[in-house]
C-alpha cells in the first residue's frame, strides 16, 4: 500500500524489517494481504505471550463489550479492576509470598518505568539512579536516561541526568563479578558516585541483546540494595509475565524487589497496560501526583484477568514453558556448534533466548533469510548482533521446531554451510505439549 510511503512517518523500525501488510493473527501464526502465513517469533516484542487473539480471552473480552462493560475509566474502580486486582492477589502473589500494593500508570512501559524512578527519588530523596550497560528502560526522557543505547539515547535533545551506569553481569568477561564494583564504589567516599535512591535491573537484558544476569549477581546486587538501604527496581517489561518460566523473572533468584515495573505481556491479549509494584509501606504517593488518562484501560483488565485464571492457576504452565526452554537451549547450542565457527555462542533463559552472532549485518542477513521462509524474527543487542527467539509461550512444539528449523536454515545458507542434515528428534519433540 502507497500510503505507509506517503504519509507515515520515518521512525517507523520493525516494519521495514517485515514489509508486508498484515490483516490477521492467530496464535503463532500472523497473515498477510495475499495471506501469506507466517510464524511470529517477534509476538509484539514479548506482549504477545499467550498468542494473537488468544481464544479464552477474546470470549471473555466479547462478553464484556457486548454487555457494554465500562471501557473508559480513568482511576475509578470499577468491577473489571476489581476482579483484575483479586486474581492478581490470590494467584500471583499470595501463592509467591509477596506484598505489593498495584499502581496503575498510563498504560505503556516507559510511564510505569517513570513512575517508579519518581517514586524513588521521592522517598529518598536522592536522584541519583543506578542502571546497567545495555539496559533498555524505555524512550520518555526519565526512562531514557535509564537506557543504554546510543541511537534512542541521542534522539532525546536535551542532557540525560540523574542516572550512573554500572557494568551488567558479564560485561567485563564471565568470571568478573561486577557487583564488587558497585560495591567499592558506594563504599567510596570519593568514587564520583552520588548514593542512589534505587537501582533498576532487568535479571534478563531483552532489548540489550538477551543477556541474563546469574542467580548470584542478582542476589548480590539485592544484598547490596539492602546493605546500602537502595531501593531495588525490578523492570520485568518484558521478562515477565512467565517469559523465563516463572511468573516474575526474579523468582529464581529469590528476590523481593522493592519496586517491580509489569507491561508488555501483562494485559494477555496484547492491549496497552502498565503497573507499579510497591512494597507497601514504599506506596507514599499523594492522591494523583502520577496519574494519566488511559490508566483505566478495563478491556485489559478484563483480559489480563482471564490470563491469570487460564495460565497462572497452578505451575503447568510455568513447567511446559521450562521444558520448551530447555528445548530452545539444546537446539540454539546444537546450531552454534555446527554453524558458529567458534564465534557465535547462546544466551538467555527459558523462553527468553538468542545466538548471538557478533555481526550485526550477518544477525540481519539471517532475519532476512528467516523472513523469506516465512518466519518474522528480530535482533536486537546494541549492534543488533543477537537473533532474538520471543515466540508465544503458548507456541505449540511443532511450530516451535519449526520455527527453530528455519533460522537453522537460514544460518546454514548465511554461513555458506551445506543445509543441516535432520537429528534424530529427541523426547522434548515427541512430548505433546499443546496448552
Ligand atoms: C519494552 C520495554 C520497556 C518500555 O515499554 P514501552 O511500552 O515500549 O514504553 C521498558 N523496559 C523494558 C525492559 C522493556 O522491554
Amino acid at each position: 500500500m502507497k500510503i505507509f510511503d506517503e504519509i507515515e512517518s520515518e521512525v517507523q523500525s520493525y516494519a521495514r524489517s517485515f514489509p508486508r501488510v498484515f490483516n490477521r493473527a492467530k496464535g503463532e501464526y500472523l497473515y498477510d494481504e495475499e495471506g501469506n502465513e507466517y510464524l511470529d517469533f517477534l509476538a509484539g516484542a514479548g506482549t504477545l505471550n499467550y498468542g494473537h487473539n488468544n481464544p479464552v480471552f477474546k470470549e471473555k473480552l466479547l462478553e464484556y463489550i457486548n454487555n457494554d462493560g465500562i471501557t473508559h475509566g480513568l482511576d475509578l474502580h470499577t468491577l473489571a479492576k476489581g476482579e483484575f486486582l483479586e486474581a492478581l492477589n490470590e494467584k500471583i502473589f499470595k501463592p509467591r509470598g509477596l506484598d505489593y500494593v498495584v499502581q496503575f500508570t498510563g498504560p505503556t512501559g516507559t510511564n510505569a518505568v517513570e513512575a517508579a524512578l519518581k517514586l524513588a527519588r521521592n522517598i529518598t530523596g536522592r536522584e541519583n539512579i543506578i542502571s546497567f550497560t545495555n539496559g533498555f528502560h524505555g524512550v520518555s526522557l526519565g526512562a531514557l536516561a535509564a537506557t543504554g543505547n546510543s541511537h534512542h539515547r541521542g534522539a532525546a535533545g536535551v542532557s540525560l541526568s540523574g542516572v550512573s551506569r554500572m557494568p551488567y553481569d558479564g560485561y567485563l568477561g564471565e568470571d568478573i563479578d561486577t557487583t564488587a564494583y558497585l560495591e567499592k564504589v558506594l563504599t567510596d567516599s570519593s568514587s564520583g558516585i552520588d548514593l542512589p535512591a534505587a537501582v533498576i535491573v532487568e535479571t534478563v537484558q531483552g532489548e540489550g541483546g538477551i543477556n541474563a544476569a546469574s542467580v548470584s549477581w542478582l542476589k548480590n546486587l539485592q544484598e547490596i540494595c539492602i546493605r546500602h538501604k537502595i531501593l531495588l527496581i525490578v523492570d520485568d517489561i518484558q521478562a515477565g509475565c512467565g517469559r523465563t518460566g516463572a511468573y516474575f523473572s526474579f523468582e529464581e533468584a529469590g528476590l523481593t524487589p522493592d519496586i517491580v515495573t509489569m507491561s508488555k505481556s501483562l494485559g494477555g491479549y496484547g492491549l496497552p497496560f502498565a503497573v507499579v509494584l510497591i512494597k507497601p509501606e514504599l506506596d507514599q504517593w499523594k492522591p494523583g501526583e502520577h496519574n494519566g488518562t488511559f490508566r483505566g484501560n478495563n478491556f485489559a483488565f478484563v483480559t489480563a484477568k482471564a490470563a491469570i485464571d487460564t495460565y497462572w492457576s497452578d505451575d503447568t504452565f510455568a513447567k511446559e514453558v521450562l521444558k520448551k526452554g530447555e528445548y530452545i537451549s539444546k537446539r540454539l547450542q546444537s546450531i552454534v556448534d555446527r554453524y558458529g565457527n567458534g564465534n557465535f555462542s547462546t544466551r538467555g533463559r527459558g523462553m527468553f533466548q538468542g545466538i548471538n552472532c557478533v555481526n550485526g549485518e550477518l544477525a540481519a542477513e539471517i532475519t532476512r533469510k528467516a523472513f523469506k521462509k516465512n518466519l518474522v524474527i528480530e535482533t536486537s543487542g546494541a549492534d543488533d548482533q543477537v537473533v532474538k527467539f520471543l515466540c508465544p509461550l503458548v507456541i505449540s512444539q511443532e511450530n516451535l521446531t519449526k520455527g527453530i528449523d528455519i533460522v537453522e536454515a537460514a544460518i546454514a545458507e548465511v554461513c555458506s554451510v551445506s543445509s543441516p542434515i535432520p537429528e534424530e528428534r529427541d523426547f522434548f519433540e515427541t512430548q505433546s505439549m499443546a496448552s
